[in-house]
């Protein structure tokens, strides 16, 4: 059997790994094809399309778009796009720099509730240009000025907490039209962390292609219910780890292991589209 894991992040945002480290951690667990999904950006597929080629490994090149749909935040997964692709690059380029100036609104809000933290701190983890809250985490913990990542989370980061800053989203429809234009298959990510099933066909009527049924945070339970949703829809159905580098000693990639099927059902559908617009 061919597996795939279709949902991974670099430190091109807020992973650990180089794209060499997490296309040699691919090799390691099995994988016959990934695909790369850092937050907002594509910068880092052309480097982890090299490393795969070098060992003959499938590569997908992709993205995880934050977006919104009725104020809920939502993550859109492109695949296959066109990383060249001028619309996608400006468009994203803006959420980037609504990124930059967000880890400088977090880090004020931090000093004024008296976490010294520097913002320079920040950046010298975050080398990247879409970076995160998991950096801020990261510098807190490196500093010494909190004691895990999580305690980071729970008492400054998370939404209502004193550095919770939010950001601006694009509309979930436009996330949709942004990746179907630089010829990509767009895909809601972790429907089970949002648990909010009710936007599902709003997003199945923007234009919506498929449904990550198989995540590290989805219980069993939680994976059939979106293969009915899927089949009921007429979705494809994608799966990852959505693998920030090491979890608990072990590297997080390979842990869901989409069976490859999946993967050509995904190119079918492209092709499909390819020669429909032709
Ligand atoms: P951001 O896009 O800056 O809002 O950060 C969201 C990212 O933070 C997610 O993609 C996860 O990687 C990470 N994250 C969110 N909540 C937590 C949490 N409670 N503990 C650790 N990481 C988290
Ligand atoms: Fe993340
Ligand atoms: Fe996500
Ligand atoms: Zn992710």
């Amino acid at each position: 059997m061919k597996f795939a894991d279709l949902h991974l992040h670099t430190q091109f945002s807020d992973g650990t790994f180089t794209p060499e480290e997490l296309v040699l951690h691919a090799q390691k667990a099995g994988l016959a094809c990934i695909a790369l999904t850092d937050h907002d950006t594509v910068e880092g597929c052309a480097r982890a399309a090299a490393a795969c080629a070098a060992v003959k490994m499938e590569f997908i090149p992709g993205s995880e778009l934050t977006a919104e749909q009725a104020d809920i935040e939502v993550h859109v997964l492109g695949y296959f796009l066109d990383t060249g692709n001028k619309t996608l690059l400006d468009r994203i380029a803006q959420f980037q720099t609504v990124r930059q100036q967000r880890i400088h609104e977090m880090v004020a809000a931090l000093n004024k509730a008296g976490v010294p933290l520097r913002v320079e701190a920040v950046f010298a983890l975050a080398n990247c240009k879409s970076p995160g809250r998991p950096h801020v985490a990261r510098a807190l913990v490196k500093e010494k000025l909190i004691g895990s990542l999580d305690e980071a989370f729970e008492r400054f980061l998370k939404k209502g907490r004193p550095a919770w800053v939010p950001k601006t989203k694009m509309s979930a429809l436009e996330s949709v039209e942004l990746i179907h234009q630089a010829g990509g298959l767009a895909v809601m990510a972790h429907p089970g962390l949002n648990r909010s099933d009710e936007i599902i066909p709003a997003l199945v009527d923007a234009g919506l292609d498929g449904i990550e049924c198989f995540h590290t945070k989805h219980s069993t339970v939680m994976s059939e219910r979106y293969l009915v949703i899927a089949e009921a829809h007429h979705l494809l159905v994608t799966g990852g780890s959505d693998c920030h580098g090491f979890s608990k000693n072990k590297p997080l990639i390979g842990t869901v292991k989409l069976p490859y099927a999946h993967v050509e059902n995904l190119k079918a559908a492209r092709q499909g589209r390819h020669r429909v617009s032709k």
